[in-house]
């Protein structure tokens, strides 16, 4: 899983996620990129009879034929949707390492004929470009595969060739300052779209949790309850909700002061995440009220499991700095969902046993 350090850890997951849909995306445009120009610089061929650049037979379908290949391969293992083949990055450095393979390899024999070296030099800045916008993906750190390797590779095989350095150099200029430039601004995309990232998923965070518990928040819930609606639908797996208020929780905050009462709060909703499984949810539905969501659940489930938070609450006085532990009881209205009714119609209910734990009492559980 790749994530940048600047990403907070609890966005990492997301981001990964995120960064292979666009691997994918991008994987595929270029396939159709190099797809396009392959089959032109192949078709000139075919048509002309000959290369502009002159290398024996072998060496030109060696080097043209390759990412021609490589971009067909990727299309169709893409369009195709072949089982268990999910590789975007490796398809990705294959389709950018082809296309450098034929244009460096292009100028090994082209670097001998004076004026059409020149012209290639062009061509190949223009593929740099290309080729260095894929290392926007991932910063500078990518630029190394698709842009150092062939260059090195390519400088290794002049100088063994017998080529003196300075005079490479020179004629390499046009080329290093262009895909350098391309570097710079594709780097410069890159830190953008990750701080973008990091500001979309801050906004979501904001619109979605408690700031006070770190709890789902009201909206959030209602989302999640329309989705395990649409489930039960499609699946017929029943779910509860349990609907909490705590007992003269008004009291805390006049004996005790705000802080502490939402100290208590927090440490409320600590234990409602200790006490419920991994699929459930727990939201802060309002001031004091929690809600439960309970996927897979009957009624004998949810009743055991309101029972279970009922007595983490009870049993366990709370801790507010220096004054003796606080008791905080809570009152519990669990309902099932009928199959027909409306997520507020279910909530609705809930409420009304709620209310019906108040009436008996306090710190109980009741049925709808
Ligand atoms: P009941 O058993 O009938 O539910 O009594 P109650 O005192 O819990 O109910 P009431 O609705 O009268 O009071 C709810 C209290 O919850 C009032 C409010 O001060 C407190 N409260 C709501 N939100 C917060 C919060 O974010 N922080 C703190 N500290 N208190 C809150
Ligand atoms: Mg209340
Ligand atoms: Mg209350």
């Amino acid at each position: 899983m790749f994530a940048p350090a600047s990403i907070p850890p609890r966005f990492r997951d997301a981001y990964a996620r995120a960064e292979r849909r666009l691997i994918h995306e991008v994987m595929v445009k270029s396939a159709w990129v190099v797809l396009f120009v392959s089959a032109i610089t192949n078709g000139s061929v075919l048509i002309r009879g000959n290369s502009l650049i002159e290398t024996d037979p072998a060496w030109g379908y060696g080097l043209r034929l390759p990412p021609l290949l490589v971009s067909i391969f990727a299309l169709i293992m893409h369009y195709r949707r072949i089982p268990g083949f999910d590789w975007p990055l490796v398809m990705l450095r294959l389709i950018s390492l082809s296309a450098m393979w034929s244009v460096f390899g292009t100028l090994v024999f082209a670097y001998d004929q004076g004026g059409d070296a020149f012209r290639m030099m062009m061509e190949l800045s223009i593929v740099s470009i290309f080729c260095a916008s894929l290392v926007s993906l991932r910063g500078l750190r990518g630029c190394l595969f698709p842009l150092f390797v062939p260059l090195s590779s390519f400088l290794g095989v002049m100088l063994y060739r017998g080529h003196p350095p300075a005079e490479l150099l020179l004629n390499l200029l046009s080329f290093v300052s262009a895909s350098s430039i391309a570097v710079l601004i594709t780097h410069v995309l890159y830190r953008w779209r990750v701080s973008e990232f990091i500001s979309r998923q801050q906004l979501n965070e904001m619109s979605t949790v408690d700031p006070l518990t770190g709890l789902m928040n009201r909206r959030a819930m209602a989302e999640r309850l329309e989705s395990e609606r649409a489930r039960y639908h499609r699946l017929s797996h029943s779910f509860a909700v349990i609907l909490l208020d705590l007992d003269y929780f008004k009291r805390v905050n006049d004996e005790f002061g705000h802080q502490a009462g939402d100290r208590v709060l927090r440490e409320i909703a600590n234990r409602l995440k200790l006490h419920t499984r991994q699929q459930d949810c727990v939201a802060r539905w309002g001031g004091e009220e929690f809600l439960v969501l309970l996927p897979d659940t009957e009624e004998q489930g949810a009743m055991t499991t309101a029972e279970k938070l009922r007595t983490a609450l009870h049993e366990h006085p709370f801790e507010i700095g220096n004054r003796p532990p606080v008791s905080q009881t809570g009152s519990f209205g669990i309902a099932v969902y009928d199959g027909r009714e409306s997520a507020s119609r279910l909530i609705a209910r809930a409420d009304q046993a709620l209310y019906m734990a108040k009436e008996c009492g306090r710190n109980r559980v009741v049925v709808a």
